[in-house]
């Protein structure tokens, strides 16, 4: 097997019993980076001295027996995470020239795992969006391929992370989750993907986006792989108010526990007008897969579920109005001089900032405002606690479910252009992935099957606050219930 095929899992094996070197490891990706990467862009920033340099103390932390759990594995950082002396753009204009003095916590934790960094995957614009198509660095190009040849977007605002992992350019990547930016992303791009519970990484140097919404997470092949990802990245950092004082399970062992004895809700709201019959279908498997592996199925509802997505764009561009007012062209980034200080502020926002970010500012300012706030801001607020309240009574301790199993999006990968000119037929990609996100609930993506057309489609678990454990659990036995095992037409280990 082409080791850039391999999982995270089967290359910790190989370098462990020496059959291969990190040093190797990682120039295969490097190559595979160079050809390929042109075409995705999936990568904004390349790193391969920095990847150099890591591979080798890897390979020298194992000859001294040293070797720290992630050690040797390649992988692709979203540009949200600050990484300590590589550019960091979040997709955006305003911030360049930006070099971070210092590393994210998920980041550090990482490198101090031992893993590589290949790079800086792309994004959509301060992680806004659903197809990677604000990035201020131009589209990222789906590595899966449709019948009439016309290139597809990879899902966002993840967007990079997922077409490397999935074209084989990378083992692994971070991502981050506002509203599905992993979990959206990672279906479209036929690999798994987990957002775990609000608290569970640190957000420290993560470029923030809606801060009660914000989670970084693992992206990668398989189910497994991002168990030992998150076991990585997770943690709790005084450095983060809202990190949690948690004690991290072992992720990997969740894995393979099997579904037996649990019950695993399907929520009537989620069955959405219109919605794509093969992913209906897909569903149905999903709901056999684990009946036929010992879960029992119990038909739920989250009754506030239809206003997930008018809560969502709401309170997500208040809190992206309020954080983004730091780009003023006075402390870091671009700067537009102007003749005075406001006109200063002024032209370096109208500059730095894309047309997407700019609506979302004005939306968010709008529904803050002193006039507006108790119409829009505190009755969003006030129905995420509904929507929330849901997702408690399904998950009550003695009557409720375990677990939750819906379609992790409506369609499968558009083509780059389609769809794209109204921000609203966009923002409706996201209506499976935001009620997890609004109630902080763990829940992840996995690759389940394809759709008419040869794409990939996800399944979404969702589980109870911090029991990621559960949440892999039934992601694992959905994955060895569908075998999928299709491969995206552009990928490293089919170069020649
Ligand atoms: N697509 C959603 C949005 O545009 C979610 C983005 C995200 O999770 N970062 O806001």
């Amino acid at each position: 097997m082409n080791p850039l095929d391999w999982t995270i899992a089967e290359a910790l094996d190989a370098l462990a019993a020496r059959r291969i070197s990190a040093v190797e490891l990682t120039e295969a990706h490097l190559s595979a980076i160079s050809a390929l990467n042109p075409r995705l862009n999936a990568f904004i920033t390349e790193t391969p001295e920095l990847a150099r340099a890591q591979a080798q103390e890897a390979d020298a932390a194992r000859a001294a027996g040293a070797a720290p759990k992630l050690s040797g594995i390649p992988l692709a950082i979203k540009d949200l995470f600050c990484t300590e002396g590589v550019r960091t753009t979040a997709g955006s204009k305003i911030l360049d020239p930006f070099i971070p003095p210092y590393d994210s916590t998920v980041t550090a934790q990482l490198k101090a795992a031992g893993a590589i960094t290949l790079g800086k995957a792309n994004l959509d614009e301060f992680a806004m969006g659903s197809s990677n198509i604000t990035s201020a660095y131009g589209q990222v190009e789906n590595p899966w391929q449709r019948a009439d040849g016309k290139p597809l977007a990879p899902g966002g605002s993840s967007g990079g992370s997922a077409a490397a992992v999935a074209a084989r350019i990378a083992m692994g990547a971070t991502g981050t989750d506002t509203g599905g930016s992993i979990r959206q992303p990672a279906a479209f791009t036929g690999i798994a993907g987990i957002k775990p519970t609000y608290g569970r990484c640190s957000r420290f140097g993560i470029v923030a986006f809606a801060s009660s919404l914000d989670q970084a997470g693992p992206m990668a092949r398989s189910t497994e792989d991002c168990a030992i990802l998150l076991d990585a990245m997770s943690g709790f950092d005084p450095r983060d108010s809202t990190s949690a004082e948690r004690a991290v399970p072992d992720f990997r062992a969740a894995c393979a526990r099997g579904v037996k004895g649990l019950r695993i809700g399907i929520p009537a709201e989620y069955r959405v007008d219109g919605m794509d019959p093969t992913i209906e279908k897909l569903w149905q498997a999903g709901i056999e897969w684990l009946q036929s592996a010992g879960a029992t199925i119990v038909d739920i509802s989250l009754p506030h579920t239809k206003f997930g997505l008018p809560v969502y764009y709401i309170v997500a561009p208040a809190e992206a109005s309020s954080n983004l007012a730091r780009y003023d062209g006075v402390r870091f980034g671009a700067r537009v001089d102007g003749e005075d200080l406001i006109d200063l502020y002024e032209r370096t926002r109208a500059a730095g900032f894309g047309a997407e970010v700019k609506r979302r500012i004005m939306i968010g300012t709008y529904v803050l405002s002193a006039g507006y706030y108790d119409a829009y801001y505190l009755r969003a607020q006030k129905i995420r606690a509904l929507i929330l309240h849901d997702f408690h009574t399904a998950f009550a301790q003695t009557t409720g479910v375990d677990a939750i199993l819906t379609p992790t999006a409506p369609s499968a990968a558009f083509a780059l252009g389609e769809k794209m000119d109204d921000p609203v037929t966009m923002y409706l990609n996201d209506v499976f992935t935001v009620p997890a996100s609004l109630a902080g609930v763990p829940a992840m993506s996995i690759p389940a099957g394809l759709d008419q057309n040869g794409l990939p489609l996800g399944l979404q678990v969702i589980g109870r606050h911090f029991d990621e454990e559960t949440v892999f659990a039934v992601a694992g036995a959905l994955e060895a219930a569908a075998g999928f095992s299709a491969l995206p037409a552009l990928r490293g280990s089919a170069l020649r």
